[in-house]
């Protein structure tokens, strides 16, 4: 019997073996994952699992969120369905107060979160808005004990210093493509905005959690600029979020991406960043439909309980699908019985 190992796989294990010892792919070999063939798909997907499971074992960290203020964002990112100038059917309510964002951290905490994510829809926080958040951090950290990301829009420094003065973990700012064609997404701010509050905040002491969406009408390319720019800023979490197009949005008419495709974006952004947390995050059950439980061999987090506008699948059938997949929550401070 003929037991060695087909030439294309051997490029996917190559790639992995690089990746493992921190080197990172070529712009060709990144290429080539994202061009492979359907057929081929499996045999990435098995090289990606080499690195996650080295550098991560068979833990999966949940993510909640909380859509601290909701709806009427100045800002006209295509995608986003909290936008003002769009007309959608979105939630819209004003910060949430202090108590009802420490419930939340603990019903996350119940959910078995690695980390709870309080979010607003806005250009950057107001000192009212920093004042509700740093006082909820506080809060949490002392009271319920499970680790704090925030995502505020852009910060400057004295900003960004008072949210890692108050404890805040992790500072969420999304590049969400790339340079190349970020104008064609966003026009209220810039690309470089982005970047320089990803500075601001990991100055300040905070780490960076940016990654981007996937299925905004981008090439190939962009998906590897984004990839690759995503390591520059210095995430410690990169999210990887497939559009789920929006009612009302510039994108309504956009198609979800194809589940095979979008496992072959994931398994770039493991090999691209090894070491660092990859979360399947917005659009995971509409775009890898029955494929879903593969994204957890490349992925090792997840949000659970839905995203910021959207529902997801929910934390019982996450967790069921944590567990039939071999394997278990990660939760801050403390064992997770679910
Ligand atoms: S993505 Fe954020 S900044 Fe952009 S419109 Fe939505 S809430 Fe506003």
């Amino acid at each position: 019997m003929n037991t060695a190992i087909p030439s294309s796989m051997k490029i996917w294990e190559n790639i992995a073996d690089k990746s493992l010892e921190k080197i990172l792919p070529t712009r060709e070999e990144a290429e080539a994952i994202l061009k492979a063939s359907t057929e081929e798909t499996l045999s990435i997907v098995h090289a990606a699992y080499r690195v996650r499971r080295h550098f991560h074992g068979n833990k999966v960290r949940i993510h909640v969120l909380q859509n601290a203020k909701s709806g009427t964002c100045p800002e006209d990112c295509g995608f986003c369905s909290q936008s003002s100038k769009y007309q959608t059917p979105s939630a819209q309510y004003p910060m949430m107060e202090v108590e009802e964002l420490v419930e939340g951290a603990r019903k996350a905490k119940a959910a078995g979160a690695w980390k709870y994510c309080m979010v607003t829809a806005t250009r950057g926080p107001s000192n009212r808005d920093l004042d509700v958040i740093c006082e909820a951090t506080r809060r949490i950290k002392a009271e319920v004990g499970v680790k704090v990301c925030t995502s505020l829009g852009i910060l400057n420094e004295e900003k960004a210093k008072r949210l890692a003065d108050a404890g805040v973990d992790r500072f969420n700012h999304n590049l969400e493509t790339s340079k190349r064609i970020y104008k064609k997404i966003v026009t209220t701010h810039s690309y470089e905005d982005r970047v320089q509050t990803t500075r601001y905040a990991k100055e300040a002491g905070m780490e960076i959690c940016s990654g981007g969406i996937i299925g905004m009408g981008e090439e190939m390319d962009d998906v590897i600029d984004l990839c690759y720019a995503l390591r520059e800023v210095g995430a410690t979490s990169v999210p990887v979020n497939f559009l789920d197009p929006r009612p009302g949005t510039p994108f309504a008419h956009l198609k979800n991406v194809e589940p095979y495709y979008a496992l072959r974006v994931l398994s770039l952004f493991r090999f691209v960043h090894p070491d660092v947390d990859v979360r399947s995050a917005g659009g995971r059950e509409v775009t890898f439909r029955s494929l879903q439980p593969l994204v957890l061999y490349v992925a090792n987090s997840i949000f659970t309980n839905g995203y910021l506008t959207t529902p997801g699948q929910g934390e019982s059938a996450d967790h069921q699908m944590i567990r039939d997949m071999g394997m278990e929550p990660e939760i801050a401070g403390g064992e997770f019985n679910s």
